[in-house]
């Protein structure tokens, strides 16, 4: 019997074939499975693919994880802003009264200065930045940190992804928040999860128990004519259906005959890439004062080049050895182009006291994300209806957070690559 194949071994690939009742193989590229939500162990430190914290809102997602991951830890989130050397507690806009007078006084009349327009996802996110929040609040945080995080225009992409990830307080709160420390928890984090054990790959080794993979397996050719799938390794297979789980837009490129239009749809997908510096430090007096509890720290100011920095160590202290911490450190860059300024990180992290000059560096490692966010334009709705229209028509269905070109998050991918599968079951 013709069997299903997965590509890709990540947590989208790897949950299709765990709910999967028919036939499968899944094809995975690399010698490990997990993508992006892998963890690996170096120098006796736990490190992920930058932070990777599980955010749930569906209990039936929420126990399959627990199940697969054996137990997670329920988190507040300490997350904070470092702009004019302090630190903000997250999100800017519901803590004006932490900034300077000048910075508050901006950010207020800005707010009360606000033009009344029709605010919508297809306007450009600066648009809905300044009418959203005012001119004060976006030049503060939301243009500088949004320009690193995507490295594109801010006038071209579009607002459609805020949905959830950009906190949205009344503007009642916003002024109130100038005056008065703000209790109120904002955003779809302000509550995460997190393996107990393993980092966020322990979700992947618990799907691994039920799930088989063929590593080294870096599929190069699709003849969809006569449903054959080929892999760099010489091995070839002969599918029913194909559930795709890498990015789209390299799909595209396997497929013989693509058309025209399908073609130059897939070529106006845009996205940015994340550079992950992962740093283990070995200290007698533990993590600096400044640091204690944080989760994570957004960076906007441009005199830094990277974007976030987070503290795997607040996260789960068995992450590391006795008497260290640990960093993720984010830059971004657009379609491919090369990282900016990577090179100092240590020298910056010292320097703003995030690791005292005495304190070790004793693990340091690199990983490049070429997809890591996808770029909302005013095209990509109809460029994505006509590559899926193509490939729905070739029994090819193309899921997670790459193969749908989406800005989505582990639940979102367990909850879809369960959906999907359970259809695929009744054909
Ligand atoms: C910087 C960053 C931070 C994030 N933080 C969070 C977070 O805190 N919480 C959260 O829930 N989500 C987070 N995410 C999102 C999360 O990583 C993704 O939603 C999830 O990992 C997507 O899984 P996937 O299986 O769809 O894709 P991937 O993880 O990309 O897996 C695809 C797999 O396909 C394989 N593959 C690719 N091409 C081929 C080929 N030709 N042949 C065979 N195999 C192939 C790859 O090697 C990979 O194993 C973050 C993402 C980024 C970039």
């Amino acid at each position: 019997m013709n069997k299903i194949i997965i590509i890709g071994a990540g947590i989208t690939g790897l949950t299709s074939a765990y709910f999967l009742k028919k036939p499968y193989k899944v094809l995975e590229r690399n010698s490990y499975a997990g993508g992006l939500c892998s963890s690996y162990c170096k120098d006796g430190f736990i490190f992920d693919c930058s932070g990777h914290f599980i955010h749930i809102k569906d209990e039936k997602v929420k126990n399959f994880i627990n199940k697969i991951s054996d137990g997670l830890f329920e988190i507040k989130r300490n997350a904070y802003i470092y702009i004019n050397e302090i630190f903000m507690p997250y999100p800017f806009q519901a803590n004006l009264s932490y900034l300077p007078e000048k910075m508050k006084q901006e950010c207020l009349d800005g707010i009360i200065k606000r033009k009344n327009v029709d605010i919508h996802q297809n306007m450009s996110f600066l648009d809905w930045s300044k009418s959203m929040f005012g001119d004060g609040i976006t030049k503060y945080f939301m243009k500088p940190y949004n320009e690193k995080l995507w490295s594109y225009s801010l006038s071209k992409l579009n607002a459609a992804w805020v949905g959830q990830f950009v906190p949205k307080p009344d503007t009642k709160s916003i002024i109130k928040s100038a005056y008065d420390k703000n209790k109120k928890e904002y955003g779809y984090n302000s509550v995460f999860y997190y393996p107990k054990k393993n980092g966020c790959g322990a979700l992947i080794d618990g799907l691994l128990k039920k799930v088989k993979v063929n590593f080294n397996s870096n599929t190069t050719r699709i003849d969809i004519k006569n449903k054959i799938i080929y892999c760099q390794n010489g091995k070839h297979y002969k599918y029913d259906k194909i559930i795709s789980t890498q990015p789209i837009l390299e799909l595209l490129k396997q497929i013989n005959n693509v058309p025209t239009n399908v073609k130059k749809a897939s070529e106006r997908l845009l996205f940015s890439g994340v550079r992950c510096i992962n740093i283990g430090i070995k200290s007698n007096r533990g993590i600096p004062k400044i640091l204690k509890n944080k989760h994570w720290v957004y960076f906007p100011e441009n005199r830094f080049s990277f974007f976030r920095v987070g503290i795997y160590s607040n996260v789960n202290p068995d992450n590391v050895p006795k008497n260290c911490y640990s960093f993720y450190v984010e830059y971004s860059s657009f379609n491919g182009k090369k990282y900016k300024n990577t090179e100092n990180i240590i020298e910056y992290l010292r320097k703003i006291k995030f690791i005292r000059n005495d304190d070790k560096v004793v693990a340091f490692n690199v990983i490049d994300m070429p997809y890591a966010y996808v770029i909302f334009d005013k095209n990509l709705e109809k460029s994505l209806k006509e590559i899926n229209d193509f490939l729905g028509k070739n029994n090819i269905f193309s899921i997670g957070r790459y193969g749908s070109w989406e800005y989505s998050f582990i639940e979102k991918n367990i909850a879809d690559a369960k959906n999907l599968v359970e259809k695929l079951n009744c054909l």
